[in-house]
């Protein structure tokens, strides 16, 4: 079973539809792919609708990426299988995305006082219908000839965490997002939690507060890890009785990792799938469901 846990799509800040996220995965031998668009369950439908047309088995997990803030330093919460209904969680949902639009308008602003001639309405083609992101902003950079990629963005020049045009977004905190994600019948993996190249990572001791605070996972295998640092997080998560994923976290053309590229062993994703309550795997053609 080849099982990736952490994708976007273009309800986010991915550049493939929520459909052909479902279709590529399919294609490039997925077993169980779960879409985890930022802040926004926007996807789910019409990933659902194209498991129907898929001509092997794919099991679809829906979940999200929630931003959140500790002490001053973003994180990312995956949050699987949770009820996408219930109320409480999807405010604060909303609250995130909806400060994403007049936060891009301040990177946009402090850009254009830099000299760089970006503007909404290029941002907002860009984005779509998707919840806007630095992904987004960098993309125009990419256009405008400022920057060759749209990592190259990401540096304290531009667009990385305190950069001279970043600016912050409402957040949760992540003992909130625990709470109200198991409320909701979910289960949390903290997403990339030593991802040193993205910015300021949260120590070990924040990891063990959340852990007892509920946490059920953290994202062990990502390509934002080192080897060593995998080997250390994984060796961290059995001590703090934690669970270990692994997943590639696919933004299409965005980013150049592929889907698959990363993934979770199979008695890892049992043990998330038993944990959930707040919905379940969608199996989809082929009828070969996850476990
Ligand atoms: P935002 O949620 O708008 O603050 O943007 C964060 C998103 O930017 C992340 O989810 C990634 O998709 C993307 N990102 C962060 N660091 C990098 C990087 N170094 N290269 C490319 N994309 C990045
Ligand atoms: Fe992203
Ligand atoms: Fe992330
Ligand atoms: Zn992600």
């Amino acid at each position: 079973m080849r099982i990736d846990l952490h994708t976007h799509s273009t309800a986010s800040d991915g550049t493939d539809t929520p459909a052909q996220l479902v279709r590529n995965a399919a294609a490039a031998g997925l077993d169980v792919v779960a879409l985890t668009d930022h802040d926004t369950t926007r996807g789910y439908a019409e990933a659902v609708a194209a498991l129907a047309g898929l001509d092997r088995g794919l099991t679809l997990v829906t979940g999200a990426e929630l931003s959140c803030r500790l002490d001053g330093v973003g994180l990312h919460m995956l949050a699987y299988l949770f009820d996408p209904d219930e109320p409480e969680l999807a405010r604060e949902r909303e609250l995130v995305r909806d400060d994403r639009v007049p936060r891009a308008k301040a990177m946009i602003g402090k850009l254009r006082e830099l000299g760089v001639p970006v503007t909404w309405e290029q941002v907002a083609r860009i984005a779509g219908d998707g919840s806007v992101g630095r992904p987004h902003i960098a993309e125009a950079l990419v256009e405008l000839g400022v920057v060759p990629t749209v990592s190259d963005a990401f540096t304290p020049d531009w667009l990385g965490d305190g950069g001279r045009a970043y600016a912050e977004k409402h957040e949760l905190d992540p003992f909130d997002a625990i709470r109200l994600v198991k409320a909701a019948g979910g289960v949390t993996v903290f997403a990339h939690p030593a991802a040193v190249k993205r910015g300021q990572v949260v120590p070990e001791s924040a990891i063990a507060a959340l852990a007892a605070a509920g946490l059920d996972g953290i994202e062990a295998d990502h390509m934002d890890h080192d080897p060593a640092t995998r080997t250390r997080l994984h060796g961290l998560a059995e001590d703090l009785g934690l669970l270990a994923t692994g997943s590639s976290d696919y933004h299409g053309s965005r980013k150049t990792c592929v889907l698959g590229e990363f993934t979770t062993d199979p008695e890892i994703y049992g043990e998330i799938t038993r944990r959930a309550t707040g919905a379940f795997p969608v199996p989809g053609a082929g009828g070969r469901a996850g476990a």
